[in-house]
């Protein structure tokens, strides 16, 4: 039973219900939908076809929208793609007009206000790259340093130039309220810059009286990096986005970039999660790379709570076995994880409380005896995070009669689900847990497993008992 999670972008190649089944019998436990291309139709779609999977597979498989944030695109351009060719000129607008090889226009007009003199725009994730040559108040004059065929709604990046963008653009609100209404379990913000950032959406949401959808902050720009422990102290986790980052930052930073940002999660206990260009060759070929395969491993070893795949599934050939794939490579990966090391870092960081105290024992006494699942009987999910957070080894199963906190804990490392009612009776709920572990693993005579969990069910202030419970 693999720990580490798959979060899968939809897209044109997974929109259909067939294929959304297959990648999440293969290995999917989450679902990402991208808002730079996704419309509210086409999410209210993915969404139905989602509960009715979890309710025909038994499973609590979360949505996670993905807000397109203070990001400049390129708009249409004729024909859908136009060659640029190096050493020439091109103006950028942001009129609205079709794009051709002599201007184009993007989405955003702070980019004509805010980019400077020689400044470099770096487009399609830093494969064109433009220098700003002249400027006036409609367009940016610039030079085609080195070229390629740019087809609409690519990204455009300007490292290290402030463009002033607003973080919520009317767009962005309005999709924070449809991931509220929709029950839609975590939302990523693109191109968080600091704090305040996070804190716009949380406004928004405590309007919304919700308290259901959790905050990832996506880190993609330099000043993101610059302010990482208060983005990590105001979400519930972080996603390194290492597409834009690499364009934003230079390349060779971003591998030393994502082991810092990684630490910083695993000592706060938030949720830690590493996206793109993790098996891109696959968009393409039936095979990933060595050095693909490295990099889920490495991913793994470091003891994120989940990966996540974009091309390979929004508009790759071969969703299906790219993440097979990936689940054969966390397979064997996860038994060389060094979870004594995780599980010591994470003590040092703990409060030294009540549920601290108890969590680190349970982990430690499951790891010890060579126990075969921790079982946790909980209403909010608090217990169960807790313990993931001190990486057990063996897998973690989640007892609630609550489904949205089932779907939340899906996303965190270790973490499985199962539904069942509220059991005030100890013994009951002890014996309850034992039937779930039979019916989930294939227990031998003498293996053991815990149980854990704050009692009285949804009363206790605190993580209060283990049990342990021998075949
Ligand atoms: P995006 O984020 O796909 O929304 O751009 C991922 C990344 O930048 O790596
Ligand atoms: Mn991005």
């Amino acid at each position: 039973m693999n720990k580490t999670k798959i979060i899968a972008t939809v897209g044109p190649a997974t929109t259909e219900k067939k294929v959304l089944m297959d990648i999440i019998e293969n290995g999917v436990d989450v679902i990402r939908i991208n808002m730079s291309h996704a419309t509210h139709s086409y999410c209210k779609k993915i969404i139905e076809q989602i509960n009715e999977i979890n309710k025909e597979l038994k499973l609590h498989v979360p949505i996670m929208l993905d807000l397109a944030g203070p990001e400049v695109r390129v708009q249409k351009i004729e024909h859908g793609e136009v060659e640029l060719l190096p050493d020439s000129k091109i103006k950028i607008y942001a009129d609205g007009r079709i794009g051709n090889n002599e201007s184009i226009s993007v989405n955003k007009e702070e980019l004509i206000q805010y980019a400077k003199f020689n400044s470099l725009l770096k487009l399609d994730d830093g494969k064109i790259t433009l220098q700003v040559l002249n400027k006036t108040e409609e367009y940016l004059e610039c030079m085609i340093l080195t070229g390629g065929v740019l087809k609409s709604g690519k990204s455009v990046n300007v490292p290290g130039v402030d463009l002033h963008l607003p973080f919520l653009s009317e767009k962005d609100k309005s999709d924070v309220l449809f991931a509220h209404k929709n029950h839609v379990d975590y939302v990523a913000l693109s191109f968080v810059r600091d704090g305040e950032d996070i804190l716009e959406v949380t406004d928004l949401l405590i309007d919304q009286k919700d308290d259901h959808l959790s905050v990832i902050s996506k880190i993609e720009c330099e000043s993101a990096i610059e302010e990482i422990d208060e983005i990590i102290r105001l979400s519930d986790g972080v996603m390194v986005a290492r597409g834009d980052l690499g364009v934003e930052i230079p390349l060779e930073r971003v591998p030393g970039v994502t082991k810092m940002v990684i630490n910083k999660c695993h000592s706060a206990g938030k949720i830690s999660i590493i996206a793109t260009d993790l098996m891109s060759s696959m968009e393409y070929s039936i095979e990933p790379t060595r050095a693909e395969v490295s990099d889920v491993a490495n991913a793994v070893l470091d003891g994120v709570d989940a990966i996540v795949l974009t091309g390979e599934t929004t508009i790759g050939l071969y969703p299906v076995e790219t993440v097979n794939m990936m689940e054969k490579i966390i397979e064997s990966t996860e038994v060389d994880i060094n979870y004594y090391d995780l599980l010591d870092k994470a003590m040092r960081t703990e409060k030294q409380d009540i549920t601290g105290a108890l969590a680190y024992s349970v982990v430690e006494c499951a790891d010890r005896l060579k126990a075969r699942a921790i079982v946790i009987p909980t209403m909010t999910g608090y217990t169960a995070k807790k313990i993931s957070r001190f990486r057990p080894s063996c897998p973690i199963i989640a007892i609630s009669p609550n489904e949205e906190v089932l779907k939340e804990l899906s996303m965190y490392f270790g973490i499985y689900t199962y539904p069942m009612k509220e059991i005030k009776n100890f013994d009951k709920m002890i014996d309850n847990a034992r039937k779930v572990v039979l019916s989930k693993i294939n227990l031998n005579p003498f293996d053991k497993f815990i149980v854990t969990g704050g009692y009285p069910l949804g009363q206790s202030q605190h993580t209060n008992f283990m049990k342990i419970e021998e075949l």
